[in-house]
């Protein structure tokens, strides 16, 4: 089975292929001609090691991998490139797995979702951060860079007294007093959809989140349908998300699974965190009955009706797809928020502690771990 997401280009697979190739001498004149006009030097076997989905479209004895910003895939590149984001040396037309994690990168740092699929919300933001740039270094704002704007770029970073390397990354972006990262808006933080417990078949995944279908979820002790979204790089280290283990969720692909219903402040969460450069990563989102069985057979509390570790099987706030333990986080606590258990030399706590309930998120009492969206006074 394909694990493409929808919209998404099989890597290693150039997005547009010319229909006549050019001979290799032309191609390599090109490149020479782009990398005399940048400044730049040629890049040969280095290249290949820097960038290695892109040595399958390359031919035996290529010159150098970067190409015209011509192609949407090269054109692409190039931004990325001059942003920062990826290497001249990445440049080849060839969308592979640092293209994608470059995307990645860029997309976070904008405030979108972070699947390094090039769309046309995530070129539009690349052409209008490539133009910002392109004001300061004084060349025409097209939002493309190619060998003109890698120049000036150059240029200006040699008289800012910077590494001259035609890459607008942090510290070009710094001297240049340009934003790199954005933080939603307060205003814009999305919510829970209301009543968390019900049946969330017919509420759609938050945008940008993957939707996983419709699975059997459990609220308090009742079988119901829910819709699971995964939240794109939000990693989580659940049987739920993890290929190939017994209880995998088909399409999670390592990816937190949520309830529909809290697909979009998981997500946004998450997106601030990144782009705020805070670690998050699940331990465990969503959880199947035969997963929660499983826990409450190894535990002999659980074994015995006591449910202070383990939650009972159709109980657990998990089975609902609302709750999230988050990765690196311990400490246990008190069963209401007075005695609330609260780890401030955490990174992620804090960052969850200063931000998650404004995305309607709280921390349950008694595990600094667990987060979830129940309406309940043990709920902090
Ligand atoms: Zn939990």
């Amino acid at each position: 089975m394909s694990h493409l997401r929808p919209g998404e280009t099989p890597e290693r697979t150039p997005l547009c292929l010319p229909t006549h190739r050019p001979h290799p001498r032309v191609r390599a004149g090109l490149t020479i001609a782009a990398l005399i006009a940048s400044g730049g030097t040629i890049a040969g076997a280095a290249t290949a090691t820097a960038a290695p989905a892109a040595t399958t479209a390359r031919t035996a004895g290529a010159l150098s991998a970067i190409v015209a910003p011509r192609s949407a895939a090269a054109k692409r590149q190039w931004n990325l490139a001059g942003l920062g984001y990826l290497s001249y040396a990445g440049v080849d037309g060839v969308v592979g797995s640092a293209t994608k994690a470059a995307t990645e990168r860029f997309q976070s740092d904008q405030c979108l979702a972070a699947d390094g699929i090039a769309g046309p919300t995530t070129n539009a933001k690349l052409a209008a951060v490539m133009r910002s740039v392109q004001a300061k270094v004084g060349v025409a704002q097209d939002g493309q860079n190619g060998p003109n704007t890698r120049t000036a770029i150059a240029n200006w970073q040699r008289r800012n007294g910077l590494a001259a390397d035609g890459m607008a990354g942090p510290a070009t972006f710094a001297k240049m007093g340009l934003p790199r990262t954005c933080s939603p808006p307060p205003t814009q933080r999305p919510q829970p959809i209301p009543n968390v417990y019900a049946d969330s078949s017919n509420v759609s995944c938050y945008r940008g989140t993957r939707n996983l279908g419709v699975h059997d979820g459990y609220s308090q002790g009742t079988r119901i349908r829910v819709r699971l979204c995964a939240v794109p790089g939000f990693k989580s280290s659940s049987e739920e998300s993890t290929p190939g283990s017994r209880y995998y969720i088909p399409g999670a692909d390592g990816d937190a699974v949520v309830n529909s219903r809290v697909s979009g402040p998981f997500s946004a969460l998450y997106q601030l965190a990144r782009s705020e450069r805070v670690p998050m990563s699940a331990s465990s989102t969503f959880r199947t009955m035969a997963h929660q069985k499983a826990l409450c057979d190894a535990n002999a509390a659980c074994r015995q009706g006591d449910y202070s570790w383990v939650a009972q099987p159709g109980h657990s706030g998990h089975q609902l797809g609302v709750a999230v333990d988050y990765a690196g986080i311990s400490g246990k606590g008190g069963r209401t928020c007075s005695s609330r258990v609260r780890v401030p030399a955490n990174a992620t706590w804090r960052f969850l502690e200063a931000n998650a309930r404004s995305f309607g998120i709280k921390q349950y009492s008694a595990e600094a771990w667990h987060w979830d969206a129940f309406p309940l006074a043990n709920r902090c």
